[in-house]
């Protein structure tokens, strides 16, 4: 696992300051996905650990639209897969596959999933992403492959299978399922999630009309560096923040 300055991550005089400004960032973000439109049906979940009960998660209610979720609207899951705080009923395969992530990697304190169309797209290839842009580095050996699909995941053992192929890394394709992001910040797994969608679409759309020219392995591992680190995933997400709770104001009550 990366060792890396976190001086950049805000910090907060009380646990409930922490708590509210996760579930702020978290609310922001289903409101990104639903406008970016990587929603589908009641699939696709936002986690955020809980800053005082790293066991517990913060996560949107099943059958919440994206577009509508409020601070209030989230739902608090213990590592048993109950609802702890507020009413709301928990989609399984968000505790099945969020639990088993949060669990293996304690560094992480957010993960996305979804089932953005241009990512499930991509992830029916069954290949990692190629370094063909400047922004596409920023998964350039830090990407797995979970080259398995056997239906929805309520099965545990898939969950913790799942982990497994994320491994130490910021992301994973699902194969004929979608992709998976996880950050040291919402605001960092939420940025990851909207640029590796919009990866698989510039791929997508490479390889439809030629022979894209990779990125040198050098090269693209310095990019990686440059655009690849936690902190840079961390502000990416702020002129998004910045918009959405401009435009959308009642997502923070
Ligand atoms: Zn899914």
């Amino acid at each position: 696992m990366a060792l890396e300055d976190t001086s950049y991550l805000p910090t907060f005089a009380t646990v409930e300051e922490e708590r509210r400004h996760r579930k702020e960032r978290l609310a922001a973000a289903f409101r990104l996905f639903g406008k970016f439109g990587f929603d589908e049906g009641v699939a696709g979940h936002i986690t955020a650990r809980d800053p005082e009960d790293p066991e517990r998660f913060w996560v949107n209610p099943l059958g919440k639209n994206f577009k509508h979720i409020r601070v209030s609207d989230l739902i608090c899951v213990d590592s048993k897969g109950d609802v702890v705080e507020d009413q709301g009923m928990l989609n399984v395969a968000a505790f099945v596959i969020h639990g088993h992530v949060h669990a293996a990697r304690p560094d992480v304190q957010a993960a996305a999933h979804a089932h953005s169309l241009h990512g499930k797209a991509w992830s029916s290839l069954g290949r990692l992403l190629d370094p063909l842009t400047q922004d596409s580095c920023a998964f350039y050996g830090d990407h797995g492959l979970f080259d398995d699909y056997t239906g929805i995941v309520v099965d545990p053992q898939e969950g913790k299978r799942i982990a497994e192929a994320l491994g130490d890394h910021k992301a994973a394709i699902l194969r004929n399922h979608g992709l998976l992001t996880t950050g040291w910040s919402v605001d960092e797994a939420a940025w990851w999630f909207i640029t590796m969608e919009r990866t698989c679409q510039a791929q997508l759309l490479a390889e439809a009309a030629g022979e894209p020219v990779k990125i040198e392995a050098e090269h693209a591992a310095l990019t990686a560096s440059q655009v690849g680190s936690h902190v840079a995933g961390h502000f990416s997400f702020k002129p998004l923040w910045d918009m959405i709770v401009q435009e959308q104001p009642d997502l923070l009550e």
